[in-house]
C-alpha cells in the first residue's frame, strides 16, 4: 500500500514564497560602514525576483554557478534565493582565503559571475584574470572608497536591478543543486560540497526546530557566522522560513560593533565561532539585551567561555556541532529536562559537550579504518560518522583518493569523539590534532579547556611537538588576557588536578595571538610549523 499524500518537491522557492507571502512587513537590517540600511522581507522579495531577471540578462546558464564574495547582508540574502530559485547554483567564496585557493575554487566550480562587496573588491579584482570562467563581476556598493575598475566585465548591482524584470520562481527538482561551499581544505585542495534543494529545506526545518536553534516569528536573528562559511549555519534560510527579523553585521565585524548591534537592534538569537564571542564578551557584559540563545560551534566551545557568558551576559553559549559537509548543523547541546535539577558544575559540563544529533541525523563512533561501532560509554573514542538527508555523500569532482563515505554509507567526519549512553557527543579532537605520546592519545581539546579555565588566559591552543622518546608531546601556546600575568608553572599547576599527569604539556609558550584559519578557527597547522623545531625538555 502506498501513502496518499501530495508529493510536493522540497525546494528553496518554498522558503522564499513563505517569507514573501506571510512576513512581508518583517524588518531586515544591514550594518554597513556608512550606516545601517533597513528593508523588509516584502522589499527583499521584490528585489530577489528582479535579481533573477538580472541573472537572465547576464546570460548565466541554466545551472550556472553564481559566485558571491561578500559579507552578511540583505543583498547577500537576495543572492541566496535568486540563484537557486532560478535553477542556478549559489557558490559562496570565502573572503579570507588565500589568493591561490580562491582561484582554484572559482575555477573548479566554474563560476560564471561573481557578486562582490565593494569593501572586499580589492581582494578579488587582482585575481579576476586567473578565474577563467568568470565573465561578469557585479559590485555591491556597501561603502568604502575602493576604486571600481573601468572594465566591460564590471557592473553595478543596483543599476542592473533597476533595469531588470522580476521573474517567476518555479524549480521542481528537489534533488537539483541549490548551492555549494568549499571546505577550508585542511589537507590537499579545497573540497566542494554541493547542497540540494531538498537537503536545504530539511536542514532548515531542523535549524528552526526547538532542539536546533529554535528560531521563530518573534525572533530577531543575527548570523555572525559568515554567509560564506557553511551557509551561515542555516540561519539565512531559517529566519525567512520562520518569519524572524534579520540583522546582518555587514563588513562591521569588530567585537564592539557586533555587541552594539546586538544591543541596539534587540537581537534575540545570534551565532558564531568561539573566537567571536571571546572578543565580544567585554563589550556585552553587563549591558541590557534581548538575547535568548547564542549558538556557538565550529570548534570546541570552551567551558570557561560559556560560563563567563552565563555569569556576565546572563545566558550560556548553546553548543552545536557540524561541518560544511553537514550543511552544517548536525547536533546540538540542549540540556534536557532530566538535567535541569543538576548542579551548575554538572550543567556546565553538559554544555561543554557537542550534544545529541538533531532528529534527521544519526551518529556512530567506529574504530579507525573499520565499520565496527564502538560502545556509547563515554570512554571509548573513535571516528565520528554521521548519516542523514543533509549529510554529504561525496565531494564535487574530488581529487583522486579522496573519499567521504564509508562502504556502508556513513559520512566520515575526521573528528574523534566519545558518546555517552544517550548518544550525547563529546568531541575529543580532530584526527590530525590528536597528540600521540608513547603510543597513547592525548586530546588537545581537553588540555585547551583546562588551560582556558585559568583566569588570566584568553586563548590556548595545544599542538604536538616531535619528541625522540615519546614520538610526540603536547606544547601549550597561550595568549594572556590584556594586563594579566601568569608563568608557565602557574599554568601547569592550575591544570594538574584537571588532567592525567602524563598529559601535562612539556612547555608553555606565551604568544601574542593564536593564528586563525579563514573561518576564524585556531590554525594548529601554523603553530605546528612554527614550533616544529622546539627544543626537547625531558
Ligand atoms: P567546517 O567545515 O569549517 O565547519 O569545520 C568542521 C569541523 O569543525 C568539524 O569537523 C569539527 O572538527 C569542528 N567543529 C565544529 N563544531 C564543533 C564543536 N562544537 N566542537 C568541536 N569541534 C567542532
Amino acid at each position: 500500500m502506498r501513502g496518499l499524500m501530495q508529493d510536493v518537491p522540497l525546494t528553496v522557492d518554498s522558503i522564499f514564497r513563505h517569507a514573501e507571502q506571510h512576513h512581508g512587513d518583517v524588518p531586515i537590517v544591514t550594518n554597513n560602514p556608512g550606516g545601517k540600511v533597513r528593508t523588509t522581507y516584502a522589499e527583499w522579495a521584490m528585489r530577489t525576483r528582479r535579481l533573477g531577471g538580472v541573472l537572465d540578462t547576464l546570460g548565466i546558464s541554466a545551472d550556472g554557478r553564481v559566485g558571491t564574495f561578500a559579507w552578511n547582508s540583505a543583498r547577500h540574502l537576495e543572492l541566496y534565493f535568486a540563484a537557486p530559485c532560478t535553477g542556478r547554483v549559489l557558490h559562496t567564496l570565502n573572503v579570507r582565503l588565500f589568493p591561490e585557493q580562491l582561484t582554484y575554487i572559482a575555477n573548479h566550480a566554474e563560476d560564471e559571475v561573481v557578486f562582490v562587496d565593494r569593501t572586499v573588491l580589492p581582494l578579488l579584482w587582482p585575481l579576476i584574470d586567473t578565474m577563467t570562467t568568470v565573465r561578469h563581476v557585479v559590485v555591491m556598493d556597501d561603502g568604502g572608497d575602493a576604486e571600481i575598475p573601468d572594465d566591460p566585465r564590471v557592473h553595478d548591482y543596483e543599476a542592473l536591478l533597476a533595469d531588470a524584470q522580476p521573474v517567476d520562481f518555479g524549480t521542481t527538482d528537489e534533488n537539483a543543486a541549490a548551492s555549494m561551499c568549499y571546505t577550508s581544505g585542511t589537507t590537499g585542495n579545497p573540497k566542494g560540497v554541493v547542497y540540494s534543494h531538498r537537503s536545504t529545506v530539511l536542514h532548515t526545518m531542523a535549524v528552526v526546530s526547538p532542539n536546533g536553534f529554535g528560531i521563530g516569528v518573534e525572533d530577531v536573528a543575527m548570523p555572525i557566522v559568515p554567509m560564506f562559511h557553511a551557509n551561515a549555519w542555516g540561519i539565512a534560510h531559517a529566519a525567512p522560513a520562520a518569519g524572524a527579523a534579520m540583522v546582518f553585521p555587514g563588513a562591521m565585524m569588530q567585537p564592539q560593533a557586533l555587541a552594539d548591534l546586538i544591543v541596539d537592534e534587540g537581537v534575540t538569537f545570534t551565532a558564531g565561532v568561539p573566537t567571536i564571542f571571546q572578543g565580544a564578551l567585554p563589550h556585552l557584559a553587563g549591558r541590557p539585551h534581548r538575547l535568548r540563545k547564542i549558538g556557538c560551534g565550529g570548534s570546541a566551545v570552551p567551558k570557561a567561555l560559556s560560563e563567563a557568558y552565563r555569569e556576565q551576559v546572563g545566558l550560556p553559549l548553546y553548543q552545536a556541532w557540524g561541518m560544511t559537509e553537514t550543511h552544517p548543523v548536525a547536533s546540538g547541546g540542549t540540556l534536557s529536562a532530566r538535567w535541569a535539577d543538576a548542579d551548575e558544575a554538572t550543567q556546565a559540563d553538559r554544555r561543554a559537550r557537542q550534544g545529541v544529533p538533531l532528529f534527521g541525523v544519526e551518529a556512530r563512533i567506529v574504530e579507525a579504518g573499520t565499520t565496527d561501532p564502538l560502545p556509547w560509554d563515554d570512554t571509548a573514542t573513535g571516528e565520528l560518522q554521521v548519516r542523514g538527508p543533509w549529510c554529504a555523500r561525496d565531494y564535487y569532482s574530488p581529487d583522486a583518493g579522496v573519499e567521504l563515505s564509508t562502504e556502508d554509507g556513513w559520512m566520515k567526519t575526521g573528528d574523534v569523539a566519545a558518546m555517552d549512553e544517550a548518544g550525547n557527543i563529546r568531541i575529543a579532537d580532530r584526527t590530525k590534532d590528536l597528540i600521540k605520546s608513547g603510543g597513547e592519545w592525548i586530546s588537545s581539546v581537553d588540555l585547551e579547556n583546562a588551560i582556558m579555565s585559568h583566569p588570566a588566559v584568553a586563548e590556548a591552543a595545544v599542538v604536538a611537538i616531535p619528541h625522540p622518546k615519546w614520538d610526540e608531546r603536547p606544547l601549550a601556546c597561550v595568549v594572556l588576557k590584556p594586563g594579566e600575568q601568569a608563568t608557565e608553572q602557574e599554568i601547569l599547576d592550575h591544570i594538574t588536578p584537571l588532567v592525567a599527569k602524563w598529559w601535562l604539556p612539556d612547555a608553555v609558550e606565551f604568544i601574542d595571538e593564536v593564528p586563525k584559519t579563514s573561518v576564524g578557527k585556531f590554525s594548529k597547522k601554523d603553530l605546528r610549523t612554527r614550533f616544529a623545531e622546539y627544543p626537547v625538555r625531558s
